[in-house]
């Protein structure tokens, strides 16, 4: 029996929200934006795609983005940041050199912006580029998509420990408080909201890689973080809380640098530390389901004397 034409009619219009709303789906598995002061936006990228946080600061004529991560989550945030301000991204801030962190800088540029970084995370790359890219190329769409063979470098750097941007709306103050996660580590510290963006140098849950890091120092590194007395942490991975993510990753770092150094100290093979190292529940927030390769990382540096980025090491 022929469709009357009003049905045909209706299931065209229903064919096309189904293909709306999976088009919406494909993007919102990252949460939706939180303003956790007015004009400062909380991204969380969706961790199964592997994203990291963003967050969007909203300026007198302008916009900061901290971290773009891979270009499938820019490409997110192109759509997303709109909504929140007409105002245009004028500065892209990487924390650091990590794929998920700065893999959309050329995305940026060509919408306009400037990308921005710690020298050192412009060092990093020279230093693991274009192999880290060329890898993601592989196992990701959205890095072949950008049609590219290198990730491209962060525009504009600061050196010292500090490049303030300031308007009659806020000051933003983008800061290097020393070698911790990367040697390239920037901190995003809004002195008048107290918010401190950490990107990798503190993340809130078991998401932290140590390849590149001076595990001995980290902790140092955010203690100096920490001396800034921030009331609100956003994380470069998991949920925004408080200094007690400061205090749980330092505190992690610590225990498990200590416990492998005993292993060592006490002539324990890397094979045995693996099974015999256990952490203090406290830290359990930020132990891994498989602590193995931390531990083959921390007892590596220990080891060497040096901190465990200097070493020879492939991205895993
Ligand atoms: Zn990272």
């Amino acid at each position: 029996m022929r469709q009357p034409r009003s049905a045909l009619g209706s299931l065209c219009r229903s064919a096309a929200i189904v293909a709306v709303m999976s088009a919406a789906t494909a993007w919102s598995a990252s949460a939706p934006p939180k303003e956790m002061a007015p004009g400062v936006w909380f991204l969380e990228g969706d961790a199964h795609a592997g994203y990291c946080n963003s967050i969007v600061i909203e300026m007198d004529r302008y916009l900061i983005l901290v971290d773009p991560s891979y270009p499938g989550r820019t490409r997110e945030l192109m759509e997303e940041i709109p909504r929140l301000s007409r105002k245009p991204v004028r500065y892209v801030f990487d924390t650091h050199a990590h794929g998920d962190h700065a893999y959309g800088n050329s995305l940026w540029t060509k919408a306009g912006a400037t990308t921005l970084a710690y020298v050192g995370v412009r060092d990093e790359m020279q230093r693991y580029e274009p192999l880290r890219w060329q890898t993601a190329m592989t196992r990701r769409d959205d890095v072949r998509s950008v049609g590219e063979n290198n990730v491209e470098p962060p525009k504009m750097v600061f050196r010292g420990h500090r490049f303030v941007l300031h308007d009659p709306t806020r000051t933003v103050e983008f800061l290097y408080l020393g070698w911790g996660h990367t040697r390239g580590d920037g901190w995003v510290w809004l002195p008048k909201e107290r918010i401190l963006c950490t990107g990798d140098a503190a993340v809130n849950g078991p998401r932290n890689k140590l390849w590149d890091a001076n595990i001995a120092n980290w902790p140092k590194v955010i203690d100096r973080a920490a001396a800034l007395h921030p009331a609100t942490i956003l994380p470069g991975h998991g949920d925004a809380g408080g200094r007690e993510i400061l205090l749980g990753q330092a505190t992690f770092l610590r225990d498990l640098y200590a416990a492998v150094q005993r292993e060592v100290q006490d002539g324990v093979s890397v094979e045995l530390a693996r099974v015999e190292v256990k952490l203090p529940s406290t830290d359990a927030n930020w132990i891994p389901k498989d602590m193995a390769q931390d531990i083959g990382i921390v007892y590596s540096e220990i080891q060497a004397g040096k901190p465990a980025g200097a070493l020879p090491h492939v991205w895993q």
